[in-house]
């Protein structure tokens, strides 16, 4: 009885989302592709028209393979679930595991194993974006040779980061009692905090080479920014984000003291220094607004909520049944219960991704607004024009699209707050 009524919600909640995601993106085409023809008056001076149409074309390739990339996912979704996908994997795999070495290298597998095969089917779609795609609008720097070593390090910084915390995980839900879910939130959380810790000096390194910003001028512009807004960096760094892509970033990572600020050498090619320290001074607005710690705290709340769910959930034998799968008898379904909660959640929070959304976009408004007064609007504001050129974003999105994906407002409504701003 349960089980049908979770299959009926979960089926009804996939097909609602996966038609508002087609509704959207449709929207979202179709604006683009209405506006494409004349740069908006606002920009007409500082855009030239093929730029923009270059920004409109780019922006029509992504929809429709986007499109293409939904429909499959909410198949994969569904074949996986209610058609049985995961309920076999986990068969063969117990089958195959569990008698010779026990329960725990079984679910072990299983996530491996389940984790493979998503990546296989996923696989096509990325090299399509990245090699067609991309590569169509001069964006893709990758080549077929670091595409499968950075593939390589991958799996292997995956296995070496994830199958520890998972057997943490795993061996919580089997020996901690009815409390599981909150040591394993435990475990969880401190194990994001290392990852926050050992990301910029262990993990990107592995990835990019980071070199101290050699510029004397631009540094000393930077650390006087830094010292104004009462921050100190443990180092300025430049990476090497060409390798990969031409789209431009720059970002400020770590904790206290031990802070650093990492640009992209493809964003110190493209803007000047007042821009970058317009840029720079933007992130630091995100810090001194405490949006960092807002969201690391929004987290900590989620999965706190997500644990207490799955620790519910995960005893009741509808939940399984509901969605596709037989649980085991003779076997912990732990792993099972986890990967199930993992597919089928995303389904449900689509629907409140705009609050998320919303308050994402007036973080960004606020972190212009202090841009503004430590450094120069007219650089912050040439600087977001760049990026958006040189990004091929749009510049005509469709509103009801921005309000649902949007993490930053669009380019037009950024810089009609950055013009009421006291100079
Ligand atoms: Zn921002």
């Amino acid at each position: 009885m349960h089980e049908t009524i979770l299959t009926v919600i979960f089926a009804a909640a996939l097909l609602a989302s996966l038609g508002l995601k087609f509704w959207l993106a449709t929207r979202q085409m179709r604006h683009v592709a209405a506006h494409r023809d004349a740069v908006p008056a606002a920009f007409a001076a500082t855009i030239a028209l093929v730029a923009h149409q270059k920004a409109a074309d780019y922006t029509l390739a992504k929809g429709r393979f986007g499109l293409l990339n939904m429909a499959f996912a909410a198949a994969v979704l569904l074949g996986w679930t209610l058609l049985g996908g995961l309920d076999t994997l986990n068969g063969v795999v117990r089958e195959a595991v569990q008698p010779r070495f026990g329960d725990m290298a079984y679910q072990l597998a299983l996530l491996a194993a389940f984790a493979l095969v998503g990546g296989v089917l996923e696989l096509p779609f990325e090299l399509y974006s990245t090699f067609r795609i991309e590569q169509r609008f001069g964006f893709n720097r990758m080549t077929w040779k670091l595409y499968v070593g950075d593939l390589l390090k991958n799996l292997l910084v995956g296995a070496l980061i994830g199958l520890p915390i998972a057997a943490l995980i795993l061996w919580l839900m089997g020996a901690a009692g009815n409390l599981w879910w909150l040591w394993a939130w435990g475990a969880w959380m401190g194990f994001n905090l290392l990852i926050l810790v050992l990301y910029p000096t262990v993990i990107a390194p592995l990835f990019n080479k980071f070199e101290p910003l050699a510029d004397e001028s631009l540094k000393a512009r930077v650390q006087a920014l830094m010292a104004r807004c009462g921050f100190t960096a443990k180092g300025l760094f430049v990476m090497d984000g060409s390798r990969r892509s031409a789209h431009a970033n720059a970002y400020f990572t770590g904790f206290g003291a031990a802070k650093r600020v990492v640009f992209f050498d493809t964003l110190l090619a493209k803007l000047s220094p007042g821009e970058v320290e317009a840029v720079l001074a933007h992130e630091l607005g995100h810090f001194k607004h405490k949006h960092v710690i807002k969201r690391i705290g929004a987290m900590f709340a989620l999965s706190l909520a997500g644990f207490a769910l799955l620790g519910w959930l995960s005893s009741q034998s509808w939940f399984f049944l509901g969605l596709g799968v037989r649980p085991a008898i003779g076997a912990p379904n732990d792993a099972l219960a986890l990967l199930l909660f993992l597919l089928v959640t995303p389904v449900f929070a689509f629907f409140v991704s705009p609050l998320f959304a919303q308050l994402s976009r007036r973080h960004e408004f606020q972190a212009d607004a202090y841009a503004c007064q430590q450094a120069s609007g007219g650089d912050l504001a040439t600087a977001l024009l760049k990026l958006h050129e040189d990004n091929a974003a749009t510049l005509t999105p469709d509103p009801v699209y921005v309000r649902f994906y949007y993490s930053h407002p669009p380019a037009g409504e950024r810089l009609a707050a950055m013009h009421h701003q006291p100079a």
